[in-house]
């Protein structure tokens, strides 16, 4: 089987496979798009069951990148690395192999963090090639670790979110966290300043136990976390959760969480609406990240503007809940239409995206590769 063959591969321009043997390091480049620019989406490093399911997981990722980028106007397309993640194997060496990788892409794809990547790995990428953002900070433009920001964007899409569907604030609202990384654990502390009840899991215990001293969160186990009665529902873990054998366990109003790729497939999106659930379209309200991650990389951007863009995000989810509501579709339908409407704009017949981009500088002095119009 090729990645032609897979159901997940959806006309993506390309899928780079990396292997380094004196580091370990085995990756798997997707690009999705580059109709927009490109190719920007973070770096996975996590334990996969197999190659295949890796290989499923870019392909998967790379695809929400470009509708991600799309919708929230950045000039980029898809992409994601995936580095396969197996015991003593992550080291300083593995992320400066990771970056010669990405190098050789010739600026088509940029990374930065994602799950089980931290700054140090950016920073570490960084001695290898330009194409990496998510380092540290420069003085006067926004950047550094993204997950702040994406947490901040769920929030208050959230908050908007539960205010469409009550026309109330979340004081005393039972939250399910699904996940206390860098995006869950942020949420939750700024659910919990709003007055809401949480209710937590991880499978790293040292976190729920924060979770529980510093937000009076509830514990629960990891099994049972979407199943949990409550109001609303933030995954803000792994991909695929919301599918036929969840959903009916599901008793939460409204889903909105960080996570990326929450449904394992289209049709979940008609199984919540059957169950009465509100689903938020997750690359529409996690899209913080990659705001700050395309400033830093830009070269353009404070923190105030950046703050100011992702609060721009709330007003795109009312605009698809209103959309999807007037013409009687799921929400999650109404935003692939609009972010494939924005692709196809900017696509032009018989020319592939890397192939027609050309280096160019950025306000920092990094080359970036950017499309090339007519
Ligand atoms: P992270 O690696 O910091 O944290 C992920 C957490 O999820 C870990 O604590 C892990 O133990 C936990 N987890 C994994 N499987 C779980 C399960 N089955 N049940 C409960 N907990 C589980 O990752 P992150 O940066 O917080 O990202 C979380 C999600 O948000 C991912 O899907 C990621 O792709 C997405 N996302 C992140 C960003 C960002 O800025 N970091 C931006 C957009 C989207």
């Amino acid at each position: 089987m090729t990645p032609f063959d897979l159901a997940d591969f959806d006309g993506h321009e390309a899928v780079h496979f990396f292997s380094d043997a004196g580091t370990g390091l085995e990756a798997i480049i997707a690009i999705h798009s580059t109709a927009l620019g490109a190719a920007a989406g973070g770096c996975r490093y996590w334990t996969y069951q197999s190659r295949g399911a890796a290989l499923i997981d870019a392909l998967r990722l790379s695809r929400g990148m470009s509708y991600k980028n799309a919708m929230a106007g950045l000039p980029f397309g898809g992409g994601k690395a995936v580095v396969l993640k197996r015991p003593g194997l992550r080291s300083e060496s593995l992320f400066k192999a990771l970056g010669r990788a990405i190098d050789s892409l010739g600026g088509s794809y940029i990374t930065a963090e994602d799950v089980g990547t931290t700054v140090a790995d950016m920073q570490a990428v960084a001695g290898s090639t330009p194409s990496v953002s998510g380092l540290m900070s420069a003085k006067d433009v926004a950047g550094g670790n993204p997950s702040p920001k994406t947490a901040y964007g769920v929030f208050i899409s959230l908050q908007a979110a539960w205010r469409y569907l009550t026309a109330t604030d979340l004081a005393g609202v039972r939250v399910a966290v699904q996940g206390l990384g860098g995006v869950g654990f942020d949420l939750c502390k700024r659910l919990h300043q709003a007055g809401a009840r949480l209710f937590v899991s991880d499978m790293d215990a040292d976190r729920v136990q924060r979770a529980q001293q510093e937000f009076g969160a509830m514990a629960v186990l990891a099994e049972v976390i979407l199943s949990t009665d409550v109001d609303i529902l933030a995954p803000c873990a792994l991909g695929a959760i919301l599918n036929a054998g969840t959903i009916p366990r599901i008793s939460a109003r409204l889903i909105a969480g960080g996570a990326n790729n929450q449904l394992a497939a289209i049709e979940d999106g008609e199984r919540l609406r059957q169950a009465g659930t509100l689903y938020a379209p997750d690359y529409i309200v996690n899209a913080g990240g990659i705001i700050c991650v395309a400033s830093e990389y830009l070269g353009e951007g404070s923190e105030d503007e950046v703050w100011a863009r992702i609060e721009q995000i709330p007003i795109t989810l009312r605009t698809i809940f209103e959309q999807a509501a007037a013409e009687s579709l799921l929400t999650n339908v109404v935003s692939d239409r609009m972010a494939q409407g924005r692709l196809l704009k900017s696509a032009r017949p018989g020319k592939g995206g890397a192939a027609t981009s050309k280096g160019a500088q950025t306000s920092n002095g990094r080359d970036r590769v950017v499309r090339v119009d007519g």
